[in-house]
């Protein structure tokens, strides 16, 4: 079916996908008459403090190989809708906008500024520009009626109830949850080291496949940083069902086994130095002190004085050092929901609803969430995009 170009589209939620579709429609066709609702008094404010106020607009992605990593849920939608807009199209069209960006050597990439608020003025900017009508304070409590089409862009909702105004539309929800959450354990003498930083380190979920690589951050309360909130994202669904009780595994030693950290630690094992005298340098002394103790190994020990059941709890330690898991944070930094409308309710990539072809979804409100690093932007951005493009390609 084919529309005049004086369609009415109305967006809900002045997040990050709705505001880009938003200005991307206006783009592609101008003569849109095009409405964003927003509940809350003003637009972006998620955006607002994303990346800790510096805003981790998007990711270069050279980090992934494969798209499953970055997207736990959703990833296949994603492939196919990083070929119509991807991590590079974002750069450029940010860029373009006038937001210089920067890439970080973790890959993560923010505006040169540092500034999230760049990020808000610009897209505020470019709506305004571009004539898009903004209404705020509106909480959509039923689609509205009057318009062509509707871009459903609610963002992430933790309760079910919060996607009540979809239910005449009998979608199929898949249960909301949070991910990217930082771990509860219950354990004095690791709180006490809290600050400590610890580079490259592996940690797997036991007795499930969930795994994840980076740093780990110690805090007063158990463990966060990238690890962490990367495995309770691969993990979100088996957490939830545990009730969020858990023991994982930390390898201390980017994830080399226990025959790699032998031979990287055989100079230390061929000297006479005390064990608390000498450890692997990115490990702090303290660390270091913590886990000889929970090894059982007196730092007054030998590193050649050791026999092999005490170098084999050594090693075992610092490859497969165990956990108890009693809850989980939620991060100050990062949060996002994973489940939402489930993607099976989508005509493929035309992001609308199979049963009511006028409805489109985008963002977090569908059933697609990734992990740290500037991936959720990227897939609000793109599927932002996508739509916009799918409705001007319906008026042609
Ligand atoms: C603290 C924090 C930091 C983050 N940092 C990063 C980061 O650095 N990089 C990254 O990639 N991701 C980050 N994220 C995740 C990222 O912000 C989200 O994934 C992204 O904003 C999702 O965009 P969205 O448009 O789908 O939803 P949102 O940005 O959440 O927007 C949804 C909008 O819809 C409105 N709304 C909801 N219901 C209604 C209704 N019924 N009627 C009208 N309006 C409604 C909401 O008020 C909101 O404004 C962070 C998240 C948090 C919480």
């Amino acid at each position: 079916m084919f529309y005049l170009c004086s369609m009415k589209v109305a967006i809900i939620g002045a997040g990050a996908a709705g505001c880009f579709c938003a200005v991307n429609l206006k783009r592609m066709l101008p003569e849109a008459d095009v409405t964003v609702f927003e509940r809350s008094s003003r637009p972006l404010a998620k955006v607002a403090i994303t990346g800790g106020g510096r805003c981790n607009i998007t990711n270069t992605f050279r980090t992934i190989t494969h798209l499953q990593q970055a997207y736990p849920r959703g990833w296949r939608l994603m492939e196919r809708l990083f070929r119509r807009f991807g991590p590079e199209d974002t750069m450029r069209w940010w860029e373009t906008a006038g937001v210089p960006l920067v890439v970080q050597d973790d890959e993560c990439v923010f505006p040169r500024s540092q500034d999230a608020m760049q990020v808000v003025r610009t897209l505020v900017g470019l709506m305004q520009e571009s004539g898009v009508r903004l209404v705020t304070g509106c909480r959509i409590e039923a689609l509205p009626e009057g318009f062509d089409f509707t871009v459903v862009t609610t963002g992430g909702s933790p309760r079910r109830s919060g996607l009540s105004f979809l239910s005449p539309l009998q979608v199929d929800i898949a249960e909301p949850m949070p991910s990217l959450f930082a771990l509860n354990i219950d354990d004095p003498e690791l709180h006490a080291l809290t600050g400590t930083v610890v580079e490259d380190c592996h940690v797997a979920l036991s007795g499930t496949k969930f795994q994840a690589d980076g740093p780990i951050l110690i805090t007063h309360f158990g463990m966060s940083g990238p690890a962490i909130l990367r495995l309770s994202s691969y993990a979100a669904c088996q957490l939830a069902a545990q009730d969020y009780r858990a023991e994982i595994r930390v390898n201390w030693m980017r994830g080399l086994n226990e025959e790699q950290v032998r031979a990287e630690l055989q100079p230390y094992f061929a000297s006479g130095k005390l064990l608390g005298k000498q450890h692997p340098p990115h490990l702090t002394s303290r660390h270091w002190a913590m886990l000889t103790q929970r090894a059982g190994l007196p730092d007054t020990i030998r590193w050649d004085k050791m026999n092999r059941r005490e170098a084999n709890r050594l090693t075992n330690m610092l490859t497969a050092d165990t956990y108890h898991v009693s809850g989980r944070r939620t991060h100050k930094a990062e949060f996002v929901t994973c489940g939402g409308v489930a993607l099976s309710n989508l005509q493929g990539q035309s992001l609308s609803l199979k049963s009511r072809p006028d409805v489109f979804l985008a963002g977090e409100v569908l059933d697609v969430d990734g992990i740290t690093g500037g991936f959720n932007l990227q897939a609000a951005w793109t599927m932002g995009y996508v739509v916009a493009q799918n409705i001007a390609g319906l008026a042609r």
